[in-house]
């Protein structure tokens, strides 16, 4: 049998890709996009007070200079912000400049890189992972994992050695759940289990865990029951990965109903197609996105 190589350029990743003909409509659609925004010099819409989570999966080394080049420029109009004093601003209604809180999902050993990028702006991140894949060896085991549980080739994943060293670093370690179950797909019970197995290993390796970001992200994939679970069991927020941003101007806020949007990030991406996602959640900033959505209410 042909030995499983692990992943370790997003190159490849591109490289074995499908779909490539929808993938340039897309591009298309969007430089138009970011056409239209720079003509109507609707860039100093980013300038707007809110907080923006913006997270990504993997900066692999070919995509690092893009990433650095991304901080840069979001640099230049936010401030960032740990995801904690992100919650913070949000349920106590002190948003009063353009925030931005780092966040990265399933524990890819690249985000390592990641941390060094953002530790040169002193951004803090909170690393989501799933204890099931951290300090994973095993090839087949790995090469299993990322095919049934990430839908991605094989990639190397931190070990508790470098979750330790990202803490050291003032970054934040986030519950993902414990093996990257779709949470939808659970029963409550067995959400539960999984979450409390997640909680207990995390909290003896990395401190009290505060937040909980769900799987695959989707309104659909989670449910209101283990909402109201996760918010149940002390953690101060529970983040989807719906794109939107959060104001407040209302007062405080029961951070037991508040349901955080976020945008994904593949440093890859042009700049400009960024832009225009940051732009379109300004554009679309809206009170009601600080809670649930009424098909989970
Ligand atoms: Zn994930």
């Amino acid at each position: 049998m042909k030995d499983t190589i692990l992943v370790d350029t997003y190159a490849q990743i591109k490289h074995g890709q499908n779909g490539k003909f929808r993938a340039g409509v897309r591009s298309s659609a969007l430089d138009l996009l970011s056409l239209k925004h720079k003509f109507f010099g609707e860039e100093k819409d980013l300038k707007t007070p809110r907080v923006q989570f913006l997270y990504f999966h993997h900066i692999f080394k070919d995509e690092l200079k893009n990433f650095e080049r991304l901080l840069e420029f979001l640099s230049k109009d936010h401030i960032f912000i740990s995801h904690s004093e992100a919650v913070y601003r949000l349920i106590n209604d002190e948003i009063d400049k353009p925030y931005i809180a780092w966040s990265s999902d399933d524990g890819i050993q690249n985000n390592m890189l990641a941390a060094q990028a953002l530790n040169t702006y002193d951004a803090s991140c909170c690393f989501y992972i799933n204890p099931a894949s951290i300090g994973l060896t095993d090839v087949e085991q790995i090469k299993i994992f990322c095919q049934e549980k990430l839908e991605m080739p094989p990639v190397a994943f931190l070990d508790w050695h470098e979750v330790e060293i990202l803490l050291k670093q003032g970054h934040e370690i986030g519950n993902h759940t414990y093996k990257h179950d779709m949470v939808s797909k659970l029963t409550q019970t067995q959400f539960e289990e999984d979450f409390l197995k997640a909680d207990a290993v995390l909290t003896e390796k990395c401190g009290p865990i505060r937040h909980f970001a769900y799987t695959y992200g989707k309104f659909e994939h989670f449910t209101k029951p283990a909402f109201d679970f996760v918010m149940q069991n002390g953690y101060e927020s529970c983040i989807s990965a719906s794109r939107g941003c959060h104001i407040n101007g209302q007062g405080k806020l029961d951070n037991n109903a508040v349901f955080l949007r976020r945008d994904q990030i593949i440093a890859d991406w042009k700049l400009s197609h960024i832009k225009h996602f940051l732009i379109k959640g300004v554009q679309e900033l809206d009170y009601a996105s600080n809670f649930l959505p009424n098909s989970l209410v």
